[in-house]
């Protein structure tokens, strides 16, 4: 997915843009709170095209002079991290000084920048827009992101020199399970990936020659390939991998998104923190099939693992499909449940769901128990189908469905999920009314 980095001084409105960018078509919001000061991440998708958006929102700089200090922290790691900047200007303001501070960094990061003047709500033609050429970043685009309007053709010019996503494949038989280690650090995830590696089978494989791209290393194991997306930084050195880069929130999140299965490591010493659950957050709405793997179980005694097992219920009530495996990298226990685990998930995830036996699920789930009358509406669920895999999702056709309550659509993801034994994947349920 390509990355966008929204830059600019504080009050052009930058917050709302992100809102907009990211909110507006069924958009996940990842906050990593805590991972991250004062930067946030957020996911959105226009047209069915994706991509992630960074905010360098909060950086308040004391004085004019102490800008391009602050910068250099906040705004130089999203640049580095994005594949398109959109520079934010305020239409109502024109042109300040500290813009011209930006501009200049901008224009020496080697990046592709946008200038987007917000706020500029009924100025497509205003001459106000003209003064912002003396900035020297193009020309500008008027946007106004309080009232949407822009956006589109924001998005479109950032995205144009990016490839079409690839329309989702089926999964086919053969192909390797990508496998991604996702986790704050100091989880675990280098020891982890290295204590599997040196086990199993390695195949053969480039590395990338830059840091930008995150490397996928191939392996066997029991006949199963799988390919291990690195969210973690490594770089091959003699035997073993190394971290070489800091934590990456835009690689977790890309991995995330290659990935057929996730591992979620946490760390059995620490307790489910805020930032596991948004990574979990994160998981869940990629629709991944996922384990979470407690790490360091070798390092807790039985009051502090029962602590552990209380917190992953109470953090994480929104992964209970997903199995919890107690491990150790270290000391190498744990490691086949979890591969079992990662099989499992993967099987369900991929687990051909045959229409007749839906629509016969279907029939006794409303048998057993019907939806709810809404007024003089009463949703009738005719039949089902599969539309998707990985996460599985179940389409549900039928009249005033739109009146079916999110408790019922539990209900009936509880009854496919009983059936088909799904483990450790999500499951989407939906609903298509035929008028
Ligand atoms: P990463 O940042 O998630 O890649 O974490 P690392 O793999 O670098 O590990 C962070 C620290 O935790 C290191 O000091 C490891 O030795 C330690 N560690 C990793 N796995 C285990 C484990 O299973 N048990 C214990 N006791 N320590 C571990």
């Amino acid at each position: 997915k390509p990355v966008i980095a929204l830059v600019g001084r504080p009050n052009v409105g930058k917050s709302t843009l992100f809102n907009r960018l990211t909110k507006s078509r069924d958009a996940i919001v990842a906050d990593f709170a805590g991972l991250t000061r004062d930067r946030h991440y957020g996911d959105g998708r226009q047209g069915g095209r994706e991509y992630i958006v960074i905010d360098t929102g909060g950086f308040e700089p004391e004085k004019p002079t102490g800008i391009v200090a602050e910068m250099a922290k906040q705004t130089q790691a999203a640049v580095a991290e994005a594949d398109a900047v959109v520079f934010v200007v305020d239409a109502r303001t024109g042109v300040s000084g500290q813009d011209h501070d930006i501009a200049r960094y901008l224009r020496s990061a080697g990046k592709r920048v946008l200038l987007a003047v917000n706020k500029a709500e009924g100025m497509s033609e205003s001459p106000a827009l003209a003064e912002f050429h003396e900035l020297g970043i193009g020309d500008p685009i008027p946007v106004s992101a309080a009232h949407g309007q822009g956006i589109r053709s924001l998005v479109e010019i950032a995205l144009q020199d990016f490839p079409e996503d690839e329309e989702a494949a089926e999964p086919d038989e053969g192909a390797p399970i990508r496998l991604a280690v996702a986790g704050r650090p100091n989880v675990g995830k280098s020891t982890l990936i290295n204590t599997w590696l040196g086990e199993e089978r390695l195949v053969a494989f480039d590395q990338p020659g830059t840091t930008r791209d995150a490397i996928h290393v191939p392996f066997e194991r029991n006949g199963q390939r799988f390919e291990l997306i690195d969210t973690a930084g490594l770089r091959r050195k003699g035997k073993v991998f190394e971290a070489i880069e800091k934590f990456s929130v835009v690689k977790t999140l890309q991995a995330i998104a290659d990935a057929n299965v996730v591992v979620l490591l946490v760390d059995a010493t620490q307790g489910v923190s805020e930032q596991d659950a948004h990574i979990a957050g994160y998981i869940l709405e990629s629709g991944r099939a996922v384990a979470i793997a407690v790490n360091k179980w070798d390092a807790v005694d039985s009051y502090q693992r029962q602590m552990f097992e209380r917190s992953v219920e109470q953090r994480l009530p929104f992964l209970k499909f997903a199995p919890v495996l107690p491990i150790s990298a270290l000391k190498r226990q744990g490691l086949g449940p979890l591969w079992k685990a990662i099989g499992d998930a993967h099987a369900s995830a991929t687990r051909k769901l045959p229409t007749p036996v839906l629509t016969r699920l279907l029939r006794e789930a409303v048998e057993h128990q019907a939806p709810k009358r809404a007024g003089m509406f009463r949703p009738k669920l005719r039949y089902a189908h599969q539309g998707g895999m990985n996460p599985p999702i179940v389409v549900v056709h039928g009249n005033a469905l739109e009146h079916v309550t999110d408790a019922y659509k539990r209900y009936l993801e509880g009854r496919v999920r009983d059936h088909f034994k799904l483990v450790g994947t999500p499951l989407r349920i939906e609903l298509r009314s035929s008028h």
